[in-house]
């Protein structure tokens, strides 16, 4: 059913001669899949995808870590699709600022926004504003040379570091602060972020979470690779284990192996005599209520916390009139992203940072995809099937009833303001310069950080 009516959409276009333009918005994996799905389905339509850097792929460049190098082999795919002649990429151009969601709109047939979450969440307590208590999100964006956040002032040179949040983003970082500086040097880390964590004197990560082991937000490839660490001991709390045991036979099967995986490292702990340099503790149970210190953190203050409700994997956490103090020189706050209104006719829903869509669609040609239309969760995968999804939708619905200018009429209003574009084949030319400085340091790339840098490499 769904298929012969995309059969005459496509048949109505051809018969009309009337090219299919769609504006893809960020470049990221939801714009790149959706762009794949749309050029496999409509023959005929030409896709632009707009970003606000210069450069392609959005977190798998600047947010996936260093040492995970094989998850940033999707890159290939998007390069076939960037590829494809009826795709563009148009760099540095920031929708919302340069170009507005109307002008967009009226210019192609459809508009989908993918433009990710690209704030994170705050926990709104005191002492966030203290010198080294770090966003995540922008330590992240530190090491994977962003440019917002090449200048990030981070302090290492403290002994101990709480993490508040127990997700994925959280154990990325916990392993890049507990990594020994040699397994991160050959990877496509920034130069800067080599040189400071190689002198960092952090020994020890706390890793905070609001609720128990049962309803840890991380993954188990991700526990392994931390609790395998080399120089490097797990110290869990075995009270935060209490009855975990009995509910083992009852967990869906990627939670019981999960917690089957962290039973088996707190059994092996009190039997191993470690001589290792680094620690990572786990902590559960635990909410952060208060930051410390006069200018710099010193301490995290926590409640601590009891669970309640009926279904085990969603009990939420209750504070109870007692605390907890962890002392540390730094924190950084993991507790998700979210994403922003960056146009005012953007349907937003600012309490939850997301787009206001239903399955996707905004409204008439206007569809909303990837992290930015289902909140900052889920993987490359997900993120994919996402934006396959919203991307059928859109070429079974898509209505081209007259010619419409597409990239011609944008690319001469960006002109009149001046604004340079870079295209994929200038991409690739700061691509290659990343690939040759990589070189010499036997990394995979060095990141270029500075936007007019990438800008002078781009119109050469
Ligand atoms: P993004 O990847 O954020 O892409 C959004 C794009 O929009 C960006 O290129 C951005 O520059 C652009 N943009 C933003 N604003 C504008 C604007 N105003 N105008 C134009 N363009 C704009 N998943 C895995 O499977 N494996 C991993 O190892 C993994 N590691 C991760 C590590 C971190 C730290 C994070 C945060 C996520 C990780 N993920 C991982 C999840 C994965 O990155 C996401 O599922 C995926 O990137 C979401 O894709 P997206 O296209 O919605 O958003
Ligand atoms: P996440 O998985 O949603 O984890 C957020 C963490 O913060 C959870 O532990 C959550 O606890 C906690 N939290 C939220 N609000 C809090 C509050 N007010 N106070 C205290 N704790 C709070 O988010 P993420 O780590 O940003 O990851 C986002 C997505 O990217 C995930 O789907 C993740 O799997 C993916 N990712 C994948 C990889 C990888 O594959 N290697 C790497 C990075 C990210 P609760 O569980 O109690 O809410």
């Amino acid at each position: 059913m769904r298929s012969s009516k995309l059969y005459n959409h496509i048949r109505h276009f051809s018969s009309q001669q009337i090219v299919p333009q769609i504006c893809i918005i960020g470049a990221g994996p939801a714009g790149f899949y959706a762009t794949q799905q749309i050029i496999k389905t409509l023959k005929d339509a030409r896709v632009d995808i707009l970003d606000r850097l210069p450069v392609p792929f959005g977190l798998v460049r600047f947010g996936v870590a260093p040492d995970h190098p094989e998850v940033k082999n999707v890159i290939h795919t998007f390069h076939k699709t960037a590829k494809n002649p009826n795709v563009n990429f148009f760099g540095n151009v920031n929708v919302g600022r340069d170009v507005t969601i109307n002008q967009l709109r009226k210019a192609y047939h459809a508009v989908v926004l993918a433009y990710g979450a690209e704030q994170d969440r705050e926990l709104h307590i005191p002492g966030e504003n203290l010198k080294n208590v770090i966003s995540g999100r922008q330590f992240v964006g530190w090491y994977n040379g962003l440019p917002n956040e090449k200048d990030l002032k981070i302090d290492l040179s403290v002994d101990e570091a709480a993490i508040c949040g127990q997700g994925n983003v959280a154990m990325d970082i916990a392993r890049i602060l507990l990594t020994p500086i040699d397994k991160l040097k050959n990877t496509d880390i920034t130069n800067y972020a080599l040189e400071t964590l190689s002198r960092s004197k952090v020994r020890k990560v706390w890793l905070i979470g609001r609720r128990g082991p049962l309803q840890a937000a991380f993954t188990i490839k991700e526990l392994r690779e931390l609790i395998k660490l080399e120089d490097c001991e797990t110290q869990w709390r075995t009270s935060d284990f209490d009855q975990v045991r009995d509910y083992i036979p009852n967990l869906a099967r990627p939670r019981k192996r999960l917690t089957e995986l962290m039973l088996k490292s707190l059994d092996e702990f009190p039997t191993i005599k470690s001589e290792c340099k680094n620690v990572l503790a786990p902590v559960f149970f635990r909410s952060p209520v208060e930051f410390q210190g006069a200018d710099v953190v010193e301490n995290l203050r926590s409640s601590i916390n009891e669970l309640v409700g009926n279904n085990i994997a969603e009990l939420t956490a209750k504070s109870t009139d007692k605390y907890e103090d962890i002392k540390c020189g730094l924190a950084l706050r993991c507790i998700g992203y979210k994403s922003v209104q960056v146009d005012p006719n953007i349907p937003f829903d600012s309490k939850n940072g997301r787009v206001k869509a239903q399955f996707g669609k905004i409204d008439e040609n206007f569809y909303a995809a990837g992290w930015l239309a289902t909140g900052p969760v889920g993987v490359i995968l997900s993120t994919m099937t996402n934006a396959f999804e919203v991307s059928k939708l859109l070429c079974t619905e898509l209505k081209c009833e007259k010619s419409k200018p597409g990239w011609k009429e944008v690319s001469s209003l960006l002109n009149q303001k001046g604004v340079q574009i870079v295209t994929y084949n200038d991409w690739e030319k700061i691509d290659q310069v990343e690939q040759q400085r990589g070189k010499a340091a036997e990394k995979p790339r060095e990141k270029i950080v500075d936007i007019s840098e990438m800008l002078e490499i781009a119109a050469k």
